[in-house]
């Protein structure tokens, strides 16, 4: 797709444009021009670009929008690999997310297992979190379904799906307690060994946009 000059083009609802103006964002990124429709159209996508390109609010914006549209229980997962990027992701959420009261939790380690537990209790619209504190809330308490989430984010995918280390396990935890039926959005700044893999998370359609000038 050629260069966009405003997010309104991409079937954005208008508050999540003026959002974005107010953050002072002028024009989408390639990575967030190209993928955004396709999200926004239900398919799932692979989307690939070299960090600081924007990957965030590439997922983000859609999800907010599908949000708002059909919202009940927890909505969207977040997955990525540490507990910075967990709060960062979930920053840029909260900017937009406040024009629509949007609660969302950060699940990480490094703290209270008991009062996370009581927020994910209170049915939050999206949960960005690190896997591994994520699957010991699975195996420990029954506070919280993710059964009826609609989207799936791996951030950052390469590295959650490396394999060989502790994200294996917790991610097997973790799927089985999604539901089948999903929209799998995956983001990364590099790819390639994780493709494989990636073909057991996705469904068949998968959008994939990879950024030309990396
Ligand atoms: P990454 O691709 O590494 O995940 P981020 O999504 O964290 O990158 O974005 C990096 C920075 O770029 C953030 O501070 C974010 O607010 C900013 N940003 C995102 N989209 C745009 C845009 N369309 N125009 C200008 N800045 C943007
Ligand atoms: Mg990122």
């Amino acid at each position: 797709m050629e260069k966009v000059e405003s997010f309104s083009v991409l079937k954005l609802n208008t508050w999540i444009v003026r959002q974005c103006e107010a953050m002072g964002l002028k024009q989408p990124t390639p990575i967030q021009t190209n993928c955004i429709p396709h999200i926004l159209s239900g398919e799932d996508c692979i989307g690939c670009a070299k960090t600081g390109s924007g990957k965030t609010l590439a997922f983000a914006l859609p999800i907010l929008q599908k949000l708002c549209e059909e919202s009940y229980g927890i909505f969207a997962l977040v997955l990525t690999p540490t507990r910075e990027l967990a709060f960062q992701i979930a920053d840029q959420f909260a900017v937009i997310g406040k024009a629509i009261n949007l609660k969302q939790c950060v699940i990480t380690g490094g703290m209270d297992m008991v009062l996370q537990g009581q927020e994910l209790a209170r049915r939050p619209h999206i949960v960005v979190a690190t896997p591994g504190r994520l699957a010991d809330h699975l195996e420990s308490c029954n506070t919280f379904s993710l059964k009826k989430i609609k989207f799936l984010v791996l951030d950052e995918a390469d590295r959650l799906l490396a394999g060989g280390g502790d994200f294996d396990k917790q991610l097997k935890v973790i799927f089985s307690a999604l539901p089948k039926i999903r929209q799998n959005l995956l983001f990364s700044a590099t790819i390639t060994d994780a493709l494989e893999k990636v073909k057991e998370v996705a469904r068949n359609k998968v959008f994939m946009w990879e950024d030309p000038a990396d």
